[in-house]
């Protein structure tokens, strides 16, 4: 065995599997795959293996075309060919108006990564699939590129092409420790002896935390139990004279395949289990849990209703395995939070479809630093402290229970709620408050009519239009209030603070006292990182000088990574987290002039504290920071208040702001109000896949300041505003070279 590798990828399911080869496809070739038992003995070898296009985001989509194309050309692979079913098609039922119009939603979005969803009615559903009944059925998604894979050979065809590569793979070979040495690199230690490397990989699928301990890191990933029988011949299926396509039945909850002459149905049933909550037996390889089939009774009648000729098909076996989940249902792929060189691949609970793409994404961040798409929706930084196994077992149930209902727009699902809230949680509750939540923070919506108002889900506009249209006409003509709690914010101290600033910025910040700028971060390849607005205290008997740096409410991880990395080892810049000591109150609107100056001794007005200004003062009696910023294009102040004093801060604000007509908004007033400026969102219109100069930020861009270091981290920007006609990432398509070529 080797004594040291660029990389060791743990774990030989499809996830670590599909890492190794994209690594060596990235062109690196020292990397080494270490299995405790055999490849695939985990989760992998029992799938149910359906391959599917179907995502909720334009990455889900993109990285599972991926997945098809190359399960395409490993099954066409002359000399070891694998089995696929490529191209059965699949059908994703719907009985309910609202459905239909999600997948229309999804098949447009789909359209846009070039791929052809087609929405049908129910008699073109069965037309397509001879075997279901059109009764209570309206129509369905049909999936042109559906099949299903066989999870052994692709593993072993993953692997075999990775050591042609230069990868070696060692089996039998558990990890049982993980060191990280001084300069950041690993010892892997083995039962066959150690491992130096400079990268890890957690690839451990069910087993994820018992490796996460052994790096003193906890990974919000839990197991369920899920089962699939498979059925004798079924004369039907004969007689129907092609393969059928896959089925997903979001109202009985099972899918079904055809595997031989028969079915595989598989179920998703609400009396569901976790597994493996305390611990997992070491013997526990290529193993099954017990059947349990009583379990599934209730969907199972679903299934004879929709495809009567099961009903007289023989069980030729039952397969009930463990499967993983995590907090919302997509996996845990990029960076571990908090660790240098550690990226897992984590929490895969369709992963035999995904996981091609998913371990062609994370070879492009271990090599590249980036992927070619962006990679938020699946980035293990977007759980904060808040995220654990035990929040994590109560969402996986949640999500097993709707697995193929897809989440409305506005929709907040009950589970695990209320794990970050602040003491007006209950006073916003009591004035009939909706909440929603982000990054786990329940953050106020709106204000309900009354306490029983439960808006219709679904693609159009819905009850609460008006009701927000209403809050967003008092912030227009009055003044309102609004809480915004988990606001990521950083101090940043330290002699070299301002020159790290410069340095992390792609234009100008202001470093004058009592200043606020906003400004953008890019990667590697000039491309939009992060947004921050960058606010210079003044010394004061509160503290010395110092910055404010606050982002988007869930990038406290992601950006304290990125800002960290970039430390140079002689500078005297510190980093401190105040993301949970600190809630802001915005009062927006004409009136709020007002409504400061009634609680504040402090002159208010557009000389004394012109835009973009920031200042401690006092609200009422409580100490506070406040910046006259706005995100919503009204006149509106940011007051800044310890959690402490939170509700006296909201007292005061609140008292003085009777006379003015003041009124609670909540963030979907906010949001209405954003888009009408134009003001740009993080991870929703600010991605990694667009340069600055795309994204229509120009005016933040300063190419001198820019050009002239070769230190800077987005050396790229200048070439990119060169190419400004081809966007990176059609040069990353365009392009037969790695990434880091682009340079
Ligand atoms: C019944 C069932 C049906 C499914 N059907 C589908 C489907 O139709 N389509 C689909 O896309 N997905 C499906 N899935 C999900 C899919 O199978 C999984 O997402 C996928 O197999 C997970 O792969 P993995 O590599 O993450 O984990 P695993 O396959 O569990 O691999 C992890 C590997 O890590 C190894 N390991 C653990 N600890 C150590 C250690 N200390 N040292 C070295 N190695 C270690 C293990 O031995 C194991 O081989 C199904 C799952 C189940 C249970």
């Amino acid at each position: 065995m080797k004594k040291s590798a660029r990389v060791v990828v743990i774990g030989g399911g499809i996830a670590g599997c599909s890492t190794l080869y994209h690594l060596t496809q990235e062109g690196w070739s020292d990397v080494v795959l270490v299995e405790r038992n055999d490849l695939t003995s985990g989760t992998t070898w029992h799938s149910a293996a359906q391959v599917t296009n179907f995502g909720m985001n334009q990455t889900m989509v993109g990285l599972k075309s991926h997945s098809i194309n190359l399960y395409k050309e490993l099954a066409n692979d002359p000399d070891h060919p694998i089995n696929y079913n490529h191209a059965d098609g699949g059908i994703r039922l719907a009985n309910t108006e609202e459905q239909m119009q999600g997948y229309r939603h999804f098949a447009s979005m789909a359209k846009g990564m070039g791929i052809d969803f087609e929405v049908i009615d129910a008699q073109e559903c069965q037309r397509r699939h001879p075997l279901i009944s059109t009764k209570n059925l309206i129509g369905g998604l049909w999936d042109p590129h559906d099949g299903d894979i066989d999870p052994y050979q692709l593993c072993h065809s993953l692997a075999r092409k990775a050591r042609k590569a230069g990868a070696e793979v060692y089996t039998d070979t558990p990890v049982t420790a993980l060191e990280q040495y001084k300069d950041k690199t690993w010892k892997v230690t083995t039962e066959n002896g150690d491992i130096d490397c400079d990268i890890i990989v957690n690839a451990c699928g069910y087993r994820v935390n018992e490796v996460g301990a052994m790096m003193g890191v906890h990974h919000p990933v839990a197991s369920m139990e899920h089962q699939y029988f498979l059925t004798e011949d079924i004369p039907e299926i004969a007689q129907a004279g092609h393969r059928m396509p896959l089925l997903r039945c979001p109202m009985s909850d099972y899918y079904c395949r055809q595997d031989k002459g028969g079915l595989l149905i598989g179920f998703y049933e609400q009396n569901c289990k976790t597994w493996g909550m305390d611990g997992i037996d070491p013997n526990f390889v290529n193993a099954l849990c017990p059947d349990d089939l009583e379990r599934v009774a209730d969907v199972l009648d679903g299934a004879f209703e929709r495809m009567p000729a099961l009903m007289n098909a023989g069980i030729r076996s039952i397969v009930n395995g463990p499967i993983t989940y995590t907090i919302d249902g997509a996996p845990l792929v990029g960076k571990i939070p908090g660790k240098e060189n550690a990226f897992c691949i984590i929490g895969l609970r369709a992963g035999l479809g995904e996981g091609g793409g998913h371990g062609w994404l994370l070879a492009q961040q271990i090599v590249n630093g980036e992927a070619c798409y962006d990679t938020w929706c699946l980035d293990p930084r977007r759980f904060t402290a808040h995220a654990n196994v035990e929040m994590t077992s109560l969402k996986a149930i949640e999500d097993y229970q709707n697995e193929f209902r897809f989440h409305f727009p506005h929709e907040h699902r009950p589970a695990a709620r209320k794990a970050k809230t602040t003491s007006l949680t209950p006073i916003m509750a009591a004035e009939n408050a909706a909440f929603t939540v982000i990054n786990g923070w329940e953050r106020v919506e709106y204000i309900k009519p009354s306490e029983d108002f439960h808006p219709s889900l679904s693609f159009h506009f819905d009850e609460t239009f008006d009701i927000v249209a209403k809050e967003i006409i008092n912030i227009r003509d009055n003044v309102g209030l609004c809480e915004v709690n988990g606001f990521n914010r950083f101090e940043i101290t330290g002699l070299d603070a301002e020159n790290f600033i410069d340095r992390m910025f792609c234009g100008n910040i202001t470093h004058k006292p009592g200043r606020v700028g906003l400004g953008y971060l890019l990667n590697d390849f000039g491309m939009v990182k992060s947004e921050a607005t960058i606010a210079n205290i003044p010394a004061s008997d509160r503290g010395s000088t110092r910055i404010w740096y606050g982002s988007a409410a869930a990038s406290e991880f992601h950006d304290m990574d990125w800002l960290t990395q970039h430390i140079n080892a002689d500078e005297d810049v510190h980093i401190k987290s105040l993301t949970n000591d600190q809630t802001i109150l915005i009062i927006a609107g004409p009136k709020a002039r007002k409504v400061m100056s009634a609680c504040s001794r402090d002159d208010w007005s557009k000389e004394a504290f012109p835009w973009l200004s920031v200042r401690e003062c006092f609200i009422g009696f409580t100490a506070a920071t406040v910046m006259s910023v706005s995100f919503s294009g009204e006149l509106a102040y940011e007051v800044h208040v310890p959690n402490s004093s939170l509700y006296a801060a909201y007292l005061a604000l609140s008292e003085s702001g009777k006379e003015f007509g003041m009124k609670i908004f909540g963030s979907r007033a906010v949001e209405s109000m954003r888009l009408e400026k134009g003001f740009l969102s993080w991870k929703t219109d600010l991605l990694t896949e667009f340069d600055p100069f795309e994204t229509g930020l120009d005016r933040f861009v300063n190419l001198k300041r820019i050009t002239s270091s070769e230190k800077l981290p987005f050396k790229s920007v200048l070439k990119m505003a060169q190419n400004r006609s081809l966007s990176a990432s059609a040069l990353i398509a365009l392009t037969p070279l790695p990434m880091a070529e682009l340079h």
